[in-house]
């Protein structure tokens, strides 16, 4: 935000992820996303009279693996409750969530800001519900039709404290609790499929207020950018009300991404309009010391902790830990790729450089790599050990994504070993100096910046194969 502003933005996030489990969270129903409409269902989840919830175990494992990872403090007794609403994808007329009691609260992750800095976020509390179904419109026609493959679904909750200051702080907060998701592999984190949806709300504040303001949600953030504009957008217009001496109204609003605007969809209901009240079909749930611990040592290492690894084990610079341990996978690469190539910045700047580059441009994740972190590490190998140069290793990386052959069988076909034979450049260098007298003139007379032209026509020479110490050294001989 920039230093003119009057108020202090104040923003809160409610995330829900749909966690991966097999099946939903009270049936045994697949939890698959897409199928023909209306095929995953059963009694339980078309609320039939009479059908009775029974708890997914993993779904609750699910939800404690977040919590360790987050550090919230596990309740050993929470409660199912009925929030009553009705809906058209809402067969039971109401969702079985959690309120007074969630499974965890008082937690916390840490963002980097933009000057390096850390920051704590607070975690207010995490609960377990299920997801509602869908309702699809019809494009042509005022129709639409009931999709319940989804209610059921297993989601969870996690309800950030309004410690978040600006629209790029959202993201970053959002980033982090998507990495820790996807390292835990609960949850796949596709905003676009929505297993991974954001609410945004956001107020302003006289700075130096310690009450709040009054706050609106923004819904329908389907992704990043769609976070950061809507807030962003919100925050002006909050600033030109209060500016103007008009009261914000809390209410929901609904981001339009094509209009990039937001509008008014209700008023802000209340907790009591819900008519909470302790679902009756399902008994408190119990989780003790044993269970917490035995969910705790299943924890892999978090991105957090393998980013301060990577700085401390590896000697990365900071912006290059986060790069590498944004996913596990990718983390997972960079690390079997050091095991081989002992140099973790070369392995760093080219997993970084040519190979997200390369994977960003096919929009391919990583475990998509047309090239393996063994055959990078062969690679970036024959580069350490001087059998090709820096340049041809570029040209070969660019052949292997082609042909997805091996460094080494694409260094023997093009004859593409670097020539460190001092006799052979020799006579290269020779031949350059004798066919530009005038560069040559115009170097002794001071002008020492053509070097590189020479380094040039030798390099051009030998198709870029000479060692680039043995040029420059036997140029400076010779010219000097
Ligand atoms: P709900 O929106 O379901 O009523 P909560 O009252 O728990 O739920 O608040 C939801 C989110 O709104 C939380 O992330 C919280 O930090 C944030 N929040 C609450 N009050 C404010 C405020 N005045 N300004 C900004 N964010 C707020
Ligand atoms: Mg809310
Ligand atoms: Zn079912």
């Amino acid at each position: 935000m920039d230093g003119k502003m009057k108020y202090e933005p104040v923003i809160g996030l409610e995330v829900h992820a749909q966690l991966n489990t097999r099946t939903k969270i009270f049936c045994g129903c697949a939890n698959a996303f897409g199928g023909e409409p209306n095929t995953h269902v059963c009694p339980v989840c078309l609320g039939m009279p009479g059908v009775l919830p029974v708890l997914n175990k993993t779904v609750v494992e699910y939800a404690m693996r977040m919590a360790l990872a987050t550090d919230c403090a596990i309740n050993r007794e929470s409660r199912f409750a009925r929030k009553n609403y009705f809906y058209p994808d809402l067969p039971k007329n109401y969702q079985i969530s959690q309120y007074e009691l969630p499974i965890a609260e008082h937690g916390q992750v840490t963002i980097a800001l933009e000057d390096g800095a850390m920051k704590r976020i607070g975690i207010t509390r995490i609960h377990m519900e299920e997801d509602a179904g869908k309702l699809v419109h019809d494009e042509y026609q005022p129709l639409s039709y009931v999709d319940l493959n989804r209610t059921g679904v297993p989601l969870i909750e996690i309800v950030s404290e309004p410690d978040i200051a600006s629209p790029e702080e959202a993201a970053s907060y959002l980033r982090a609790i998507r990495e820790v998701l996807r390292y835990l592999d609960i949850c796949d984190g596709n905003m676009e499929e929505g297993s991974f949806r954001c609410d945004a709300n956001v107020s302003l504040r006289p700075w130096g207020n310690e009450t709040l303001g009054t706050r609106t949600e923004l819904k329908n953030l389907n992704s990043f950018k769609y976070v950061e504009s809507a807030l962003a957008y919100e925050i002006r217009r909050q600033e030109s009300l209060l500016e103007e001496g008009q009261a914000v109204i809390q209410e929901t609003r609904l981001w339009d991404s094509a209009q990039n605007r937001s509008f008014s969809m209700r008023g802000k209901e209340e907790a009591h309009d819900y008519r909470y009240f302790p679902d009756p079909d399902l008994t408190p749930l119990i989780i003790d010391d044993v269970w917490i611990e035995t969910i705790r040592k299943t924890l892999p290492e978090l991105p957090g902790a393998r980013k301060d690894r990577f700085i401390n084990e590896y000697a990365l610079p900071f912006y290059d830990a986060g790069v590498l341990t944004s996913g596990r996978e990718l983390a997972d690469y960079f690390e079997d790729c050091v095991r081989q190539v002992k140099n973790p910045k070369l392995v760093s700047n080219w997993v970084m450089g040519s190979l997200l580059g390369l994977l960003n441009a096919e929009g391919k994740t990583i475990e998509q790599s047309p090239v393996s972190a063994t055959q990078l590490a062969e690679l970036l190998t024959l580069m350490e050990t001087g059998v090709i140069s820096g340049k041809i290793a570029k040209t070969v990386f660019d052949e292997m994504v082609v042909s997805g052959k091996s460094p080494k069988a694409i260094v023997e076909e093009k004859g593409l070993v670097q020539v460190t034979d001092s006799s052979e450049i020799s006579a290269v260098v020779d031949r350059v100096i004798a066919a530009s007298p005038g560069e040559v003139e115009k170097f002794k007379a001071g002008n020492t910046k053509l070097m590189g032209f020479f380094v040039g026509q030798v390099m051009k020479e030998t198709k870029g194969k000479a060692n680039p110490e043995i040029v420059n050294r036997l140029l400076k001989e010779k010219l000097g």
